[in-house]
């Protein structure tokens, strides 16, 4: 699949621009319409306050960075679930998407988020696409996104609803993430959202100067979060605490 860039064109909320003259009477497909609208917006301030909640229980479980719970309240997680699950999309939890993978807990997003430091300028390299979610997250964060999914099907998705959403700094590729993306690099920051058995070498040479990488290793049902950081050359690794993440698959990973 070619790599593209996000470049969607629908506004921030996905609503549609109004047309045409107001109905008199209730019947029409203006009235259609009027009622599909007052229900979606009474469907968004229900999310909203959700989202509200879920960011509060984020921040009393320590994520801090100000920049970070912003973007949490900003990125409508629901419209990262299929319809089905969306009650559920502000609960403290993953939830399937498909392909046997999983939206990553909401806690977790801020915490990779918040341990990635971002100010606004960097390049970042995310690893396992998934629902776009935490692509979205960082795309609020950062100045552009790289995000590399191994399954098509999911890729594609994502890219929609990230395009859907307004997202134009994000670029969605379909391919070996422990690769890394070598036209695009040197990042500035690295995210791997699935769990390996160590740290890819790759993407340890994609690392800026300055960089840092965060990515759970360890076992496939356990491992720990870990922060990688390549200070004028030489790189350190540190951990913090434990999480469990689905495998991340391929060369420098898990078979699949
Ligand atoms: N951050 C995502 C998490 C999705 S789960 C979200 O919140 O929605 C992890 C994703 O990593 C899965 O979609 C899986 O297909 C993908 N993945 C696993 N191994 C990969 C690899 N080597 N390269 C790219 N993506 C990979």
């Amino acid at each position: 699949m070619a790599q593209r860039p996000c470049d969607g064109t629908a506004s921030r909320d996905g609503t549609a621009s109004r047309g045409g003259v107001a109905p008199r009477g209730q019947a029409g497909p203006q009235a259609m319409i009027d009622r599909a609208r007052g229900e979606s917006e009474r469907e968004d301030s229900r999310y909203a306050r959700e989202r509200e909640r879920m960011v509060e229980e984020i921040a009393a479980r320590g994520v801090t960075d100000p920049r970070v719970l912003a973007a949490l309240r900003r990125v409508p997680r629901h419209r990262f679930v299929q319809e089905a699950l969306r009650d559920r999309a502000y609960g403290d939890h993953p939830l399937p998407i498909g392909e046997e993978q999983t939206i990553s807990q909401p806690y977790i997003v801020g915490l990779m988020s918040s341990l990635l430091e971002l100010t606004g300028q960097e390049k970042v390299l995310e690893i396992g696409t998934g629902s776009g979610y935490q692509t979205a997250v960082l795309a609020e964060l950062a100045r552009r996104v790289c995000s590399i999914e191994r399954l098509p099907r999911l890729a594609e998705r994502a890219r929609a609803t990230l395009e859907g959403l307004g997202y134009d700094n994000v670029w969605v590729r379909v391919g070996n993430g422990t690769l890394g993306w070598p036209d695009q690099g040197p990042f500035d920051r690295i995210i791997v959202t699935a769990g390996g058995p160590a740290v890819p070498p790759p993407l340890v040479q994609q690392l800026a100067d300055g960089g840092r990488m965060a990515l759970p290793v360890g076992s496939a049902d356990n491992q720990v979060l870990t922060i990688v950081e390549n200070v004028g050359g030489e790189i350190r690794q540190r951990t913090h605490g434990e999480c469990k993440f689905v495998k991340l698959v391929g060369k420098y990973a898990w078979d699949a």
